[in-house]
């Protein structure tokens, strides 16, 4: 599978409580496991939509574990590199939804086995079948992964591949110097970058966008891909700027939303669209996603995409 999209990181199974509130101090109804981790939503979406996908990352011998190598690999993804640590548990994060819309969330990620995640053989093998690297910010915080994200970049670019980033940056951790280090090392070997909100300020250090974006730019970052929520995205390069309204839908759960429009920018890039193409359908899957309850199962394929597209307003066709 020449040219395949490649990312490193986390699996995890998300448990969601019911009913709104404030955290889980209280026994409370919950629903899941559902599958889920931003780097499994995202090559989940790239395997959905045909395009040869694989993921490099490890989950325990549990059924949380199973439940997620079944459901990427129903999506078409190759997770001959996930590794199955018998000693240690699939990562899982609990959350629940405040009244304000704000979530509180349990993880356990980097004590899972996603904290032992490692370029044995089999990702080796992986990573010399890529043309292009994807890193998405949840995954700095992992010890294991600081460890090995230079080299896997420096297999992929060596081969002439790009890589792209989804900052997913809280401002917590940015505090963290080991995050902000692991940050500006990946952000070195940025050429697609997809920030979303204030991550595009926090990463460039400038408040006004269109400085923040000229920096960047400058900085070598290829291309800019700025995920606006329910206002759609846009995309800055050394050419200009490319606006794309989003698609008007009832958001019934946001997580997820900023993997699937990654993954179906740079697919549909890879495939040759054009920059405003492209953003049309990674605004329809950021915005399909959040219409469906469960960080991974608003993914969806091109036809599904088609569909969405000509029945929902906002095309901005
Ligand atoms: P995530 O919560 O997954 O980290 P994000 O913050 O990275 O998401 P967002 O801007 O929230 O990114 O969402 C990504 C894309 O999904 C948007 O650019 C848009 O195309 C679509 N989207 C998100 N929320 C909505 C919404 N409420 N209505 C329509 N489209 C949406
Ligand atoms: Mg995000």
């Amino acid at each position: 599978m020449a040219g395949a999209i490649v990312t490193i990181g986390e699996i995890l199974v998300e448990i969601m409580a019911v009913e709104k509130g404030n955290g889980f101090l209280a026994p409370q109804p919950l629903i899941g496991p559902f599958a889920s981790g931003a780097p499994a939503i995202f090559i989940d979406q790239v395997g959905r939509l045909g395009h040869p996908a694989a993921i490099v990352s490890a989950v325990g011998d549990d059924d949380f574990g199973r439940l997620n190598l079944a459901r990427l690999r129903e999506d078409g993804v190759d997770v001959s590199a996930v590794a199955i640590h018998p000693g240690a548990a699939t990562g899982s994060a609990f959350v629940r939804y405040r009244p304000d819309g704000a979530r509180d969330f349990v993880f356990n990620i980097r004590d899972s086995a996603s904290g032992r995640i490692d370029l044995d053989s089999e990702a080796l093998a992986v990573l010399a079948q890529a043309g292009h690297l994807h890193f998405t910010g949840s995954s700095l915080g992992i010890p294991a992964i600081l460890g090995i994200a230079e080299r896997a970049v420096d297999i992929v670019k060596s081969r002439g591949g790009t890589v792209s980033f989804d900052p997913n940056v809280r401002k917590e951790l940015l505090g963290d110097p080991g995050f902000r280090r692991a940050l500006e090392a990946v952000m070195a070997a940025t050429d697609i970058l997809l920030p979303s909100g204030d991550e595009l300020h926090l990463i460039a250090g400038v408040e006004d966008e269109a400085e923040a974006v000229r920096s960047l730019l400058a900085r070598g970052v290829a291309e800019i891909v700025l995920k606006r929520g329910a206002g759609g995205a846009s995309h800055f390069d050394r050419t200009g700027r490319t606006d794309a309204p989003g698609f008007v839908v009832e958001e019934i759960d946001p997580t997820g939303a900023g993997d699937c429009f990654g993954a179906t920018y740079l697919v549909c890039r890879r495939q040759g669209m054009p920059v405003a193409e492209a953003l049309r359908y990674a605004n329809a899957a950021g915005a399909r996603t959040v219409t469906v309850k469960g960080p991974m199962e608003g993914t969806s394929g091109f036809a599904v995409l088609d569909a969405f597209i000509a029945t929902t307003k906002g095309a901005g066709a």
